[in-house]
């Protein structure tokens, strides 16, 4: 994928110390265009990729995202947008419902046909660590600093994957129950693996990230149902998911490095 013009140039050093100005994210990217979208100038990218990051409170650490990412994906000679997507009002958080929202908002916009699902806290420390699809849905933050650089569990799929328009279809989208924290990738790894796929993932090297430190928001407590919910997903994943997705769209904003998405999405 890398060119003479666009090389990947592999590690990066990531930090968190100070944070960044929306106008120099803006200054530094002159090539975007009205609401985070970008695609190559001299090549036909074989992609076209949503990047969804589902959100609520987290404004400082969505500027660390954009000031690291856009540069990353232009050289990766993407044609992509990035979606974040807001959970309105003080409910308790919904990632997986977000994501779906995110999904279906994104299509209406462009023919997009990947779609990676990023938490706005990740940042990869290797730009060979490509934001595309693959022939198996790809787990992409494997190697998280928190964990010590190593994936936590074997059948982990939470942080940073990607999925195609098909793969996701496949799996009906995500379960829209999973309220509070935790659970609801390991819903989506079972939705996986149920239908017969395997996971992807980069080396233990290229997969590296860094997580921004953070306390957990109070409407987003562990979710206690999770170990339940995932003991059923086979009996659910058919009747919940993109299928069954309802909500209330608030505001579609194009802003100048990204696509902002207010939504109801109700309660439990
Ligand atoms: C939770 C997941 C989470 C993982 C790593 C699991 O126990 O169910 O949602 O991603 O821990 O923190």
């Amino acid at each position: 994928m890398a060119s003479d013009r666009c090389p990947n140039v592999g590690p990066l050093r990531v930090e968190f110390s100070s944070p960044v100005k929306e106008e120099l994210i803006k200054k530094q990217n002159p090539a975007l265009q009205p609401g985070g979208r970008f695609r190559p100038r001299d090549c036909v990218a074989q992609q076209k990729v949503a990047i969804i990051i589902p959100f609520r409170n987290r404004e400082e650490h969505l500027k660390y995202w954009l000031n690291y990412l856009h540069p990353i994906l232009q050289r990766q000679q993407l044609d992509y947008g990035v979606y974040v997507v807001n959970q309105d009002g003080e409910g308790t958080f919904n990632r997986a419902k977000l994501l779906n929202v995110g999904y279906a908002e994104a299509l209406k916009d462009y023919d997009y046909d990947c779609f990676v699902f990023s938490d706005v806290d990740l940042i990869p420390m290797d730009d060979r660590n490509t934001y595309r699809c693959f022939s198996q849905p790809r787990h992409l933050s494997v190697a998280v600093d928190k964990f010590g650089f190593r994936l936590p569990y074997t059948r982990c799929f939470g942080g940073v994957s990607s999925m195609t328009k098909e793969q996701f279809l496949k799996i009906n989208g995500f379960p829209n129950n999973y309220w509070g924290w935790g659970g609801e990738d390991d819903d989506i790894f079972n939705r996986l693996s149920y239908k017969g796929m395997s996971i992807s993932r980069p080396s233990v090297e290229i997969g590296k990230y860094r997580m921004i430190r953070h306390n957990r928001h109070k409407k987003n407590e562990p979710n206690l149902e999770r170990f339940n919910r995932i003991a059923h997903t086979l009996e659910t994943m058919s009747s919940d998911g993109i299928s069954s997705l309802s909500y209330s769209l608030v505001k579609k904003e194009k802003l100048d490095l990204y696509t902002r998405i207010h939504v109801d999405v109700g309660g439990a």
